[in-house]
């Protein structure tokens, strides 16, 4: 079933490779341009594979995957556990909610008894910047980044550059990057792990990218990562190719950053009018849940020649079934890298 895929790059890795020479998941900072294109290139056999009425295969058969979530989630989790699922393997969901964790015990007596357990993978959203990362320092499987605090989700930037470039290739406008292509993301930049990750990911692909945000929700020093920031969202959309909305992150706000929700409607919304500001046929994202009628309108997140939301959630089950395949790579005996060695 897998292949390297038609957008792999020659010259980086063997000849019929399936590449990726790290054990882990935690961020796009870890990732070079052409290990973020081979995962986009693996995706692709899922993308088919979950368009056919039977959609299961047994390539992770016999593998236990922790989905171990010690934050709220509705897609992240339900994505990671139908791609674990689609792929064959035992897939067990541990919420915070009911988990040791309420009663006292440390993330890193938590990690050892993931660890103790001996899952194959473990996929891990936590509210702490760099908590995943410390987990993946205890445990001897596999670890995913699901979204650690303000720091990264590295699965929601691959699936959205692989729901941009589909919606590219839709067009006839595909190619294997995003050179020429201008990207804004606006909302609440400050608190948001998916403005870094995309940033890093749009990035490393080609893109330029634009940060707009209020003041208090624009996190200092964006320019020493190459983004543009911006205060005015008129001018943000000025001829750019793609609008990426988030939404304000009130469960990591302690204070008022913003006047009220309808002031930054009023000031960072996203409306037909305010799209009209972008390049003809911009492209409208957002990686959910939406605050309809604060950062975006339903007029417009609904706009099916132009909104592709829905698309990346599509993407996002691929997305994550070619991470948790070539993750486990090793532990299945399929050749490749890992561990930055050729085994
Ligand atoms: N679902 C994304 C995240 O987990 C975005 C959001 O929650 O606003 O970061």
């Amino acid at each position: 079933m897998a292949s390297t895929g038609t957008h792999d790059t020659p010259g980086r890795f063997p000849a019929g490779a399936r590449a990726f020479p790290h054990r882990d998941l935690t961020g796009i900072g870890h990732l070079e341009r052409h290990e973020i294109l081979f995962l986009l290139a693996e995706a692709e056999q899922w993308v088919e594979l979950n368009r056919q009425p039977s959609k299961h295969c047994d390539e992770l058969a016999g593998l236990t995957i922790i989905n171990a979530f010690f934050e709220n989630s509705t897609r992240t989790l339900l994505s990671f556990e139908i791609a674990g699922k689609r792929l064959g393997a035992d897939v067990v969901n541990m919420h915070a909610a009911q988990s040791s964790v309420k009663k006292g015990e440390t993330l890193i007596d938590t990690a050892i008894t993931l660890n103790a357990m001996r899952a194959d993978a473990i996929v891990i959203r936590h509210g702490s910047s760099g908590a995943v990362d410390l987990i993946a320092s205890k445990v001897d499987c596999p670890v995913l980044n699901a979204g650690d605090g303000q720091h990264e989700h590295p699965t929601q930037a691959l699936l959205d550059a692989l729901a941009l470039r589909h919606a590219l290739e839709d067009r006839g406008e595909g190619s294997e990057d995003f050179t020429g292509l201008t990207v804004t993301i606006c909302g609440d930049i400050l608190h948001s792990r998916v403005a870094r990750s995309n940033v890093l990911c749009l990035q490393a692909l080609g893109a330029s990218v634009r940060l707009c945000a209020p003041p208090a929700l624009m996190p200092a020093g964006v320019e020493a990562i190459g983004a543009q920031p911006f205060h005015d969202f008129d001018a943000a959309l000025d001829g750019a190719d793609v609008a990426m909305m988030l939404r304000l992150q009130s469960e990591r706000m302690s204070g008022q950053f913003i006047p009220s929700a309808r002031e930054y409607h009023h000031l960072y919304g996203l409306t037909r009018e305010r799209l009209e500001r972008c390049a003809p046929d911009a492209l409208v994202m957002h990686p959910g849940p939406m605050n309809r009628g604060v950062e975006i309108d339903s007029e417009v997140a609904d706009m099916l020649d132009r909104s592709i939301i829905t698309r990346q959630v599509e993407m996002g089950v691929a997305i994550r079934m070619a991470c948790l395949d070539v993750l486990t790579r090793k532990a299945r005996g399929v050749p490749g890298w890992n561990d930055g060695q050729w085994v």
